[in-house]
């Protein structure tokens, strides 16, 4: 099974992905997270990608793919996967879908997590003050939402026309949220 998790920065991808991975059995892949281990690792990838998470900029769609075909040619994603951040924009989209198609495979469901701005803006604000990730700055994550609604939200459209958009109100706690999430991939 193969699941996407899309939304804007702070809508909860990455907590909602993390408990939902373990309950449908499959590893979960996140972008952000595999280049964060690679910037404090200090590795190329790092090294290359510090400079746009930082600034709120996409990483380039060639050094993500370069990511997303290792992982998919895994024996561990054999089973499917579930991915939170990516894709994020439509070339990766269309990119992962030849990949999956090459393995037989396709995308199942794309959860849309839908919180209001007003929202995102203070959880990311708190999560600055707890976690301290270098991105999370006022004008780092102004940035992330315009590039979230510039190059992302198109893909709602483009996985519509595949029939696979779940979406799923993600305000509220964080087990109410779960419980929408489940219901709808298992729709
Ligand atoms: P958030 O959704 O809060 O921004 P993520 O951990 O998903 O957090 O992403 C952090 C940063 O990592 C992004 O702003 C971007 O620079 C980079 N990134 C993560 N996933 C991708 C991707 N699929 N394509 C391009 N850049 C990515």
């Amino acid at each position: 099974m193969y699941v996407m998790i899309l939304g804007a920065p702070g809508s909860g991808k990455g907590t909602q992905g993390k408990i939902l991975a373990g309950h449908l059995g499959i590893p979960q892949v996140s972008t952000g997270d595999l280049l964060r281990a690679a910037v404090k690792a200090g590795t190329p990838l790092g090294v290359e990608a510090k400079g746009y998470m930082d600034q709120g900029l996409l990483v380039p769609d060639a050094v993500i793919l370069g990511l997303i075909r290792e992982i998919l040619a895994s024996p561990t994603a054999a089973k499917g996967v579930l991915m939170d951040g990516f894709p994020r924009t439509v070339a990766q989209a269309e990119a992962v879908d030849r990949l999956l198609k090459d393995h037989q495979q396709r995308v199942d469901h794309v959860a849309v997590l839908d919180v209001d701005e007003a929202e995102l803006v203070q959880r990311l604000l708190g999560r600055a003050a707890k976690e301290g990730r270098s991105d999370d700055n006022l004008q780092s994550i102004q940035q992330r939402l315009k590039v979230y609604h510039d190059q992302t939200q198109p893909l709602i459209a483009y996985y519509d026309r595949q029939g696979v958009v779940r979406r799923v109100p993600g305000m509220g706690d964080v087990d109410a949220i779960q419980t929408r999430l489940r219901k709808a991939v298992a729709a």
